[in-house]
C-alpha cells in the first residue's frame, strides 16, 4: 500500500473538506484522522480550545453528513435524509465487497443504532432537546438561531459518531498487529503460533504491570515506612501510645471533627482548608479517624493519597451545595429515592428476596459522596442508635414479608454499634426462619481496622451457621493505597472464622485512571476480599466533581478488568436506578443513550432489573459530559490519547 507523507495528508483533507467549511487553522494532531493530540493543554480549560477549528473538524469527520444538512429546508427534511443515510451507510456493512475490518464494521453498526436513537422524535421530546435540530443550524450557519451554546463536549461527540457511523474510529489505529492485517500467530500453527502469540501478550503485561506501579497500596514497604512515621506523629499529637493505637475506642475519642488538627499534622491545600472551616461552621458531617489520617500523606507533593483525602475532605463545590439545600437535603439530595422505598421506618426494600434495615444512623467518619448524607447528622451521632421500639417494629416486619430472606445491616456503619448491641441484633433477625443470610455493610476495616477485635469476631461467629445462616460482611475500600497490614488483619479474622469478605467499591474520578481500579482488585484479592459491585457514581449534584461518565466505567470493563484473570474480576458494574434498584451496566440491552445535550452529557434510558418480569417505565439518566472528564484526567496529568475509545462505549 502506498504511504502519503504528511504534508500530501494534510493536503488530501483539505481537499475533501466540504468547500464552504470555514477555513480555519489546522489543529496540531500528528495523526490525520484523529481528533486528540498529545498535547495535554488541548484539554485543559475552555478558553484555550480553538471552538472554530472544532467546528471544522466536525464536517471534515464526515462531509456527506455536513452536505446533508446544510442542503435540507428544514429540520424534517435533514431528519429524512439522516435517516436515509444510516439506512445506506447500515447496508454497506452488510455488502460483500466491503473489506471494512469486522471489528471496525461492529463499531460502525453499534454507531448507527445509536445515531438513529439520537434523531428520534420521541427521544426529542423525552429529553426536550433536539441534537440534530443543533447539527442542521450550525450546519446552516443559523449561530444566532440556537437556544443553547453548543460546546466542544458536544461537537467532540458528533465528531467520533460521524466518524464511527462510516467505519473510522480509528480504534485499532494504532495498534501494530492490526497494521500487519491478520496477526501472525493466527497465520502459523503449534509452537510457532503460540511463540508468536507470545510476544503480544507479554507486551500487553508488561504493560498493565508498568500502570500498576502509579498505584502503590499500603502493603508496600516504603508506604509502610511512612504511615509508622504518621502514626508517631499522630500519636505524639493527640498524646497517646501503642496500646492506644490498637484501641478503637481511643480512635473514636479522636476523631478529626475540624481543620486544626489536620493542618498541624499534613499538609493542606487553601481550598481543602477552607471547605473543611466551611463544613464544620455550617454544620456539615464531618469526620476522620486518626487511623486514616495516618493513610494520608503527609506532604502532598508525594500525591499518592488523593483518593484518601477525596473522601474525606469535602470540595468547596459540595461544602456550598450541603449550605444551599440545607432546608430540603433529605428530599433533594435522596437519589435512590430511599423516602418513597421504605414501607416502615428503618427498612428499605426495592428487591423480592433483600431487604434493608438501618438501625445506627452514623460512622465512626463521614464520606463525602455517602448516599445518605441527606440522613446522617453529624460524626458519631450520639442519638444515633434507633429507639427499641423502633427496631423491634422493622424486625417484626420480616415476620409479614416472608419472602426476605437476604438481609442487609446498614445505615450509618453498624460495627461502630456496641458488641452488646450487635449480638442483640444478630440473634433478632437470626431467629426469623427465613432468614438465610445476613449481610453486614461496615467500612470499619477500612476506616477502623482495629474494631474487629476478637471480642466482635466471637460474637458475630455464634450467628455464621452454614448452611442454614450465612453471615457476610460487604466493605468499602476505594483505592490500593488503603490497603494496609491493619485492614489486613481486620478482613483474615472474618475469614478465619469462614465469613465472607467483599467489597463495593464506588467508581470515581479519584480511582478511575488506565488499570487504577484493577490494581485495586489485585490488592483486593490479595488480602481475602472479593470484589463484588464497582457503583457508577449516583447522579447527585453535590458530588458531581467525583463523577466519571458510564463510557469509562464500560471502557475500564472491557479494557483493563477483562485483561485481569476471572478470580480477579469478580465484579459488576452496576447503575443504580432511583427506587428501582441496580442496572448491571454490561447488559447492553438495559439500558441505551437517547440523547447528547449541548453541554455535551449523555442522555441515557436505563431499564429496569424488572424487566420482562413485570412493565415498569425506564428511567432517563443526564450522565456528566466526557469532555469534562477527559478535562480533569488531563489536568490531573494523564494522557488523553490513552482513553481515546471511550467515545465509541456507549
Ligand atoms: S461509611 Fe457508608 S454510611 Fe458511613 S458515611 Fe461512608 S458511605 Fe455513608
Amino acid at each position: 500500500m502506498e504511504t502519503m507523507t504528511d504534508s500530501e495528508k494534510k493536503k488530501a483533507a483539505e481537499k475533501k473538506s466540504p468547500s464552504e467549511a470555514p477555513k480555519l487553522k489546522w489543529l496540531s494532531t500528528k495523526l490525520l484522522d484523529d481528533v486528540f493530540t498529545d498535547e495535554v493543554s488541548l484539554f485543559k480549560p475552555h478558553f484555550e480550545v480553538d471552538y472554530e477549528g472544532y467546528i471544522h473538524r466536525l464536517w471534515e469527520s464526515n462531509p456527506e453528513i455536513y452536505e446533508i444538512l446544510k442542503n435540507s429546508k428544514d429540520l424534517e427534511a435533514a431528519r429524512d435524509s439522516m435517516y436515509n443515510y444510516l439506512e445506506k451507510a447500515e447496508r454497506k456493512v452488510f455488502a460483500i465487497d466491503n473489506d471494512l475490518h469486522i471489528l471496525e464494521k461492529s463499531t460502525v453498526r453499534e454507531c448507527i443504532r445509536v445515531f438513529r436513537s439520537i434523531i428520534g422524535p420521541i427521544n426529542e421530546f423525552r429529553t426536550e432537546f433536539s441534537a440534530l435540530d443543533s447539527l442542521w443550524k450550525l450546519a446552516q450557519n443559523k449561530r444566532d438561531e440556537l437556544k443553547d451554546k453548543i460546546s466542544v463536549g458536544f461537537i467532540l461527540e458528533f465528531i467520533n459518531l460521524f466518524r464511527g457511523v462510516t467505519g473510522k474510529s480509528n480504534i485499532y489505529l494504532e495498534n501494530a498487529q492490526v497494521k500487519k492485517g491478520i496477526p501472525e500467530f493466527l497465520k502459523m500453527k503449534g509452537r510457532e503460533a503460540a511463540n508468536a502469540r507470545m510476544e503480544i501478550l507479554d507486551d500487553l503485561g508488561s504493560s498493565v504491570r508498568k500502570y500498576f506501579k502509579k498505584y502503590p497500596s499500603g502493603l508496600e514497604d516504603e508506604v509502610i515506612g511512612w504511615r509508622k512515621e504518621n502514626k508517631s506523629r499522630i500519636l505524639r499529637y493527640f498524646k497517646g501510645d501503642e496500646d492506644n493505637w490498637n484501641d478503637y475506642q481511643w480512635h473514636l475519642k479522636n476523631v478529626i471533627r475540624n481543620a486544626a488538627p489536620l493542618v498541624d499534622l499534613i499538609e493542606l491545600t487553601t481550598d481543602q482548608k477552607e471547605a473543611v472551616n466551611n463544613a464544620v461552621k455550617n454544620k456539615i458531617a464531618f469526620g476522620i479517624t486518626p487511623y486514616y489520617l495516618s493513610l494520608m500523606d503527609r506532604k502532598l507533593s508525594i500525591g499518592y493519597d488523593h483518593s484518601v483525602r477525596a473522601q474525606v475532605i469535602p470540595p468547596k463545590e459540595y461544602v456550598d451545595k450541603m449550605i444551599e439545600h440545607k432546608g430540603d437535603r433529605d428530599v433533594t439530595f435522596d437519589f435512590m429515592g430511599e423516602h418513597d422505598t421504605s414501607p416502615i421506618e428503618l427498612i428499605t426494600r426495592r428487591y423480592p428476596i433483600v431487604s434493608i434495615i438501618k438501625p445506627f444512623n452514623t460512622c465512626a467518619q463521614i464520606c463525602v459522596y455517602c448516599q445518605r448524607n441527606w440522613e446522617i447528622d453529624s460524626v458519631l451521632e450520639p442519638k444515633a442508635l434507633a429507639s427499641s421500639k423502633k427496631i423491634e417494629e422493622a424486625v417484626s416486619w420480616f415476620d409479614k414479608h416472608k419472602s426476605v430472606g437476604d438481609i442487609l445491616i446498614t445505615g450509618g456503619d453498624p460495627l461502630i454499634m456496641k458488641d452488646n448491641q450487635v449480638e442483640r441484633l444478630l440473634e433478632a433477625l437470626a431467629s426469623k426462619k427465613q432468614v438465610y443470610r445476613i449481610r453486614i455493610g461496615s467500612r470499619t476495616p477500612v476506616v477502623l481496622p482495629m474494631r474487629i477485635t476478637d471480642n466482635l469476631i466471637k460474637i458475630i461467629s455464634r450467628f455464621h451457621k452454614p448452611p442454614k445462616l450465612e453471615i457476610a460482611l460487604v466493605t468499602h475500600f476505594e483505592h490500593s493505597y488503603e490497603i494496609t497490614p491493619e485492614a489486613m488483619n481486620a478482613v483474615q479474622k472474618f475469614k478465619k472464622i469462614g465469613i465472607s469478605v467483599y467489597n463495593q467499591q464506588v467508581f470515581t474520578v479519584e480511582n478511575s485512571r488506565r488499570f487504577e481500579t484493577a490494581k485495586l482488585r489485585i490488592d483486593l484479592k490479595s488480602i481475602g476480599v472479593d470484589p463484588y459491585y464497582t457503583f457508577n457514581m449516583k447522579g447527585k449534584e453535590e458530588t458531581k466533581r467525583y463523577m466519571v461518565p458510564i463510557a469509562r466505567i464500560l471502557q475500564e470493563r472491557k479494557e483493563e478488568a477483562r485483561l485481569l484473570p476471572g478470580l480477579d474480576r469478580t465484579d459488576e458494574p452496576v447503575f443504580n436506578v432511583p427506587k428501582l434498584g441496580k442496572n448491571q451496566l454490561q447488559a447492553g440491552q438495559d439500558h441505551r443513550l437517547v440523547m447528547i445535550l449541548p453541554d455535551g452529557s449523555r442522555v441515557y434510558e436505563f431499564h429496569p432489573w424488572e424487566k420482562n418480569i413485570s412493565a415498569i417505565p425506564p428511567y432517563n439518566y443526564v450522565d456528566v459530559p466526557i469532555y469534562d472528564y477527559l478535562e480533569e484526567l488531563a489536568a490531573r496529568g494523564e494522557n488523553i490519547r490513552d482513553y481515546r475509545t471511550i467515545w465509541f462505549y456507549y
